[in-house]
């Protein structure tokens, strides 16, 4: 290995690492470039990349048609502001989302990431019932599993298990259950809404996947049964597909899947096809109806810098044109079969709790993993040539739906291997 390039150890001391204890963990891999499915090392080592930048780079890394959008933007308005002005990406966009979304969600808000997206989507459903006269809605039902982000109402309505634990002191008190699984959780589900009645503003969940809570699944009628019920008792649900949309847990969104149209959908990651951050939260007439009126204070109160910004719209509807010329759908279900071949001799390793695979979301639940341990994994991953980066106790993969048989059938074999070995 050559000696670390002079912008890494200049910076090394001034840099503060996301989820990271900077005193103990290996020092960060220098990237000098990104192509395809792989990561090139500032090194000269490449890496076929397992996780495409945190679920997001679903056609590949540099794709020519998403950075040849950007590149044009960019030299014609990189940035104008969303207050009074509108422009043609944005529009394009916005009614892009309304026609591909399931059912009337029409109307579009965007920002500029996944948090963001939730925080509009709370913070809509809040508004919803102060502009109708339902004062004291202010409680989010949540499920134990479930992750939306690390601002704080989105760590609010988050498992409290990891990320959010030092920040409870400053956290709202929300309704945290079980997801309703099985009639007997259906049941245990609608009792608990009845019994928080009209304290309650929405409900928020991932549908199909919860994510960074630990790469959970759960299927179409759980997911209908956490729509259904808040529904039939009028209370909006707010869908976060910021993980799972975009074909990455198989149908172009899960609640689609599933046949059902949540009253707020949040969007983001993929959304670029993981070129620049974007959100999008996406609204049913009735929640926009509320907002409409002569009073300024019925008006939705938010408005980052960057919603909308330009760039980020470019790469997004380059994005859109992708899925609908390119046969993702087909290719999700093809790296569904190839992780369900490739990761099935892991269960058969000593410490295995778990083998999944939903989409192209292919799991390893460990049942225990300490510290040390998941330092050498990710070390040694990097030494196979494959970029993998467990968390908790789950070693995972979310690659671009780009990926040839080949590299998918090296980073299963991989994980195989490593995990036996170290
Ligand atoms: N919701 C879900 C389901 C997510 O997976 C994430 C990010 N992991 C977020 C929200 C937050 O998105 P961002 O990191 O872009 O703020």
């Amino acid at each position: 290995m050559s000696k670390p390039p002079g912008w890494y150890r200049a910076g090394l001391p001034h840099i503060w690492l996301p989820y990271t204890q900077m005193a103990a963990e290996p020092p960060p891999v220098a990237v000098a470039a990104t192509d395809g499915t792989r990561i090139r090392l500032a090194d000269g080592r490449e890496l076929i990349d397992g996780i495409a930048s945190w679920w997001t780079a679903c056609h590949g890394y540099n794709h020519p048609h998403i950075v040849a959008a950007i590149r044009e933007q960019a030299e014609k308005m990189p940035h104008v502001m969303f207050g009074g002005l509108v422009h043609e990406g944005a529009m394009r966009l916005a009614a892009r989302l309304a026609a591909l979304a399931p059912g009337d969600l029409g109307r579009v808000f965007f920002s500029d990431s996944g948090s963001t997206a939730v925080e509009v989507a709370l913070k809509m459903a809040l508004q919803y019932h102060v502009n109708r006269g339902e004062a004291g809605r202010e409680r989010f039902v949540c499920f134990d599993g479930g992750y939306h982000g690390d601002t704080v109402a989105a760590m609010s309505v988050s498992d409290d298990a990891g990320f959010a634990r030092a920040f409870r002191g400053l956290l709202p008190g929300q309704i945290r259950l079980p997801l309703p699984r099985g009639d007997e959780g259906r049941a245990a589900y609608a009792r608990a809404l009845d019994e928080h009645g009209k304290s309650i503003a929405g409900v928020i969940f991932e549908p199909s996947a919860q994510g960074a809570g630990g790469m959970i699944f759960h299927d179409d009628a759980t997911l209908r049964a956490v729509v259904e019920e808040a529904q039939a008792r009028g209370i909006p649900v707010i869908a976060d597909e910021i993980f799972t949309g975009f074909h990455r847990t198989g149908p172009l969104f899960a609640c689609t899947g599933a046949g059902v149209v949540p009253d707020i959908l949040c969007l983001g990651k993929a959304l670029t096809g993981g070129a620049v951050g974007m959100g999008a939260t996406l609204a049913r007439p009735h929640i926009f109806d509320a907002f409409s009126g002569n009073d300024l204070d019925a008006a939705f109160m938010h408005g980052p810098t960057f919603m909308a910004n330009p760039i980020a719209c470019a790469a997004a509807n380059a994005s859109l044109d992708l899925f609908e010329t390119e046969p993702r759908a087909r290719q999700v279900a093809a790296i569904n079969d190839a992780l369900t071949d490739g990761l099935a001799p892991a269960a058969r390793i000593a410490g295995t709790a778990d083998v999944r695979v939903k989409g192209a979301i292919g799991v390893v639940e460990l049942q225990a993993l300490s510290l040390e341990r998941l330092y050498a994994l990710r070390a040694a991953f990097i030494e196979a040539g494959l970029w993998v980066r467990p968390f908790g106790r789950i070693v995972y993969l979310t690659p671009a739906f780009t990926m040839s048989r080949a590299d998918l059938d090296a980073l299963s074999a991989g994980i195989c291997r490593v995990l036996a070995e170290v």
